[in-house]
């Protein structure tokens, strides 16, 4: 479906056109791909790439899957996943438009840890998670991209 050789990645357009609704796990691993992570916790790393799946690029089929506004709960954001996708996207639309991208270069060069938020948001995680419970809606629809049709016309694509 998806496969990564060095810097570039080389997608199965045959498949894509075939199975046009399997496209965001097509991204979700793409970004896998190009992390190459020093050192990340688990639910950051997947957050991230529901992230860049759910709220970068519009996917056919997908908007029936987007992440909702998660449930309050100890420590939500290191739910993984959709949850921690949310939380990311509520950051960068209140506190950092660069958030995501920073957090992926402190991964990547092994310099995360939990002071980050602070660092990045000027809270603590705990902080941000509290106020997004108070103040967030679900969102709609913020995508511009439509990555399904940007494959079929280039027929390959390089990240
Ligand atoms: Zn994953």
């Amino acid at each position: 479906m998806a496969e990564g050789r060095g810097s570039t990645i080389w997608f199965d357009v045959d498949y894509a056109q075939r199975n046009p609704n399997d496209m965001g796990m097509a991204i979700h691993e793409s970004v896998h791909l190009v992390q190459a992570f020093g050192n990340c916790p688990w639910w950051l790393t997947e957050g991230i790439a529901d992230y860049i799946r759910y709220f970068r690029f519009t996917i056919r089929g997908d908007e029936s899957k987007k992440p909702r506004k998660p449930g309050n709960g100890p420590k939500g954001w290191e739910r993984g996943y959709g949850d921690t996708a949310f939380f990311l996207n509520w950051l960068t639309q209140n506190k950092n438009r660069r958030l995501v991208p920073s957090l992926n270069q402190k991964c990547h060069d092994r310099q995360w840890n939990d002071n980050v938020w602070q660092q990045l948001t000027k809270a603590t995680a705990q902080q941000n998670w509290d106020e997004m419970q108070r103040s967030a809606r679900d969102m709609g629809s913020p995508f511009s991209n439509d990555v399904v049709a940007y494959l079929l016309r280039t027929k390959s694509c390089v990240v």
